[in-house]
């Protein structure tokens, strides 16, 4: 079985993965806030841990991993964007998650396997509060609960600071209702048009942090393996997920591993909504400033060559060069069927990267050497293309991901470019199952006069392109 190593926040160390249950690999992930679409930086996380749930899936088996990621849908932009623009919150978070699956589906994303929303757990939410007023680690104040970070020793072990670092260095609430200013809100009271629920402590709301850690209680249980998100939400977010979670739950170990992203900048700085130096991820899908439209694959494919922990940049010349190279590795593995070739495995240097802390980088560049060796030449194998394309496949780079009603003309042609193949490919094996191998013979002569290579396989005849394949020739076939 392969090693996975992974860095975790939590000791500072690239670390051995051991899953507490191998049958069950659990990983939860802090998704968005759902008022607004999703702008670039906000897929970084996404494709960050879709190549983890891809990884643990291709080491412990599909059905033997559960990823959760929540939609954050009661939150104060929330409320103001609802107010703004008088349409009913309910209205803008459907709204909004629907636009955030789209874009991210375009990105080669698979989704996780649970996507809790934090409306649907309030009763987990109370019922998690209440034991920490019971065990002193929560009080009530001014019709608020607040979570006592003093009760808890080790607040701040994660970010590695202490109280009053992060008293100096935080822009905490000062309330006069809070024990400490560290303090956080675990229940808050509504009035007016604020949304709100009924609970011991009045009507009211839940704080941000507690959210997850009852999601990630109710759905994956007190102690699990992986906990990710973005480095911004380091502290507060997740070292007050762990004080709730570790005091209300002290025998658990809550998440064992913690992985962090580093940011998608602009120009040295955090893309984020607040500095108003973002665009959305569907401009780029769409094109957008006079650019041209960006495939999901391409965006994918740039993320994937840096690496999760440095921060990165995004520039149209690696989209220009991310595209060149995925045109080509469309090309060879254009009409392969995956279903030939049993035991054909991925890449192995390709998975050993992966699993050495998500090196995507190297593995993109063992790609471009296996490409170099095994595809560019007159002879490929079957077997290369194969096990080139199911490395493709678990990266998400195999041509899956396709928003087609936005794709730009010339990869619409790339499409079509398949198409033909796939026709050609068909009047070949209709000739060999009618027996008329002469017939199957012109037609392969043929192909092979375009400049293409014929490959007959147990699934029938596959192409694949050579540096002379001329597709004008190959209509003609038709
Ligand atoms: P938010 O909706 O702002 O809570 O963010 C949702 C997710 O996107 C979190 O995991 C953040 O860490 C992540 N995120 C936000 N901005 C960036 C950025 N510029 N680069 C990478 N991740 C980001
Ligand atoms: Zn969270």
């Amino acid at each position: 079985m392969t090693t996975i190593k992974l860095h975790n926040t939590k000791t500072r160390q690239k670390e051995v993965f051991e899953p507490i249950d191998a049958d069950n690999v659990r990983m939860y992930v802090c998704g968005p806030t759902v008022y607004d679409r999703a702008h670039l930086g906000n897929a970084r996380p996404v494709v960050v841990f879709d190549v983890l749930n891809r990884l643990l899936r291709h080491v412990y088996g599909p059905d033997h991993v559960t990823y959760v990621r929540n939609f954050t849908d009661v939150d104060d932009k929330i409320n103001k964007r609802a107010a703004d623009s008088g349409r009913s919150i309910g209205e803008i978070t459907d709204e909004t998650i629907g636009w955030f699956l789209g874009d991210m589906a375009a990105l080669g994303a698979i989704e996780p396997d649970k996507m809790p929303r934090a409306t649907e757990f309030i009763p987990q939410m109370v019922a998690m509060i209440e034991g920490l007023i019971a065990s002193d680690h929560a009080y009530v104040a001014d019709g608020h609960v607040l979570f006592a970070v003093e009760s808890y020793a080790k607040y701040g072990a994660l970010s590695g600071r202490s109280i009053k670092d992060m008293i100096a260095g935080a822009r905490v609430e000062i309330a006069p209702y809070k024990r400490n200013p560290m303090d956080f809100i675990l229940w808050k009271p509504s009035v007016g048009d604020q949304p709100g629920w009924e609970s011991p402590w009045g009507f009211g709301r839940p704080g941000w942090h507690i959210e997850c850690s009852a999601m990630s209680y109710e759905l994956l249980g007190a102690s699990f393996d992986i906990h990710g998100g973005g480095n911004d939400l380091m502290f507060p977010h997740h070292e007050n997920e762990i004080a709730q979670s570790c005091c209300a739950h002290p025998k658990a170990d809550f998440a064992r591993y913690w992985l962090h992203n580093e940011m998608l900048q602009v120009e040295g700085k955090k893309m984020s909504k607040s500095l108003g130096n973002f665009f959305t991820v569907r401009d780029l899908l769409n094109g957008h400033d006079g650019q041209p439209p960006v495939p999901g694959e391409v965006i994918r494919f740039v993320f994937l060559s840096t690496h999760y922990r440095k921060p990165m940049d995004w520039t149209q010349k690696k989209a220009a060069e991310a595209y060149k190279i995925l045109k080509r590795w469309r090309s060879y593995a254009s009409n392969v069927s995956l279903e030939v070739g049993d035991g054909i495995e991925p890449i192995s240097n390709v998975i050993e990267a992966i699993a050495d802390d998500l090196n995507t980088p190297l593995a993109l560049t063992h790609l471009l050497d296996f490409e170099k060796k095994n595809l560019r030449g007159n002879s490929t194998e079957m077997k290369d293309i194969v096990s080139f394309q199911r490395t493709l496949r678990l990266l998400g780079l195999d041509g899956r991901a396709v928003d087609t009603a936005r794709f730009p003309r010339e990869v619409q042609d790339e499409f079509n470019k398949m198409g033909i193949q796939k026709q050609v490919c068909a009047a070949i094996d209709a000739a060999r199952v009618e027996k008329n191998f002469s017939k199957a013979d012109e037609i392969r002569d043929k192909v092979k006069a375009a400049g293409f290579e014929v490959h007959i396989t147990a699934n029938g005849a596959a192409l694949s392109e050579t540096l002379v394949s001329d597709y004008s020739k190959l209509v003609m076939l038709k």
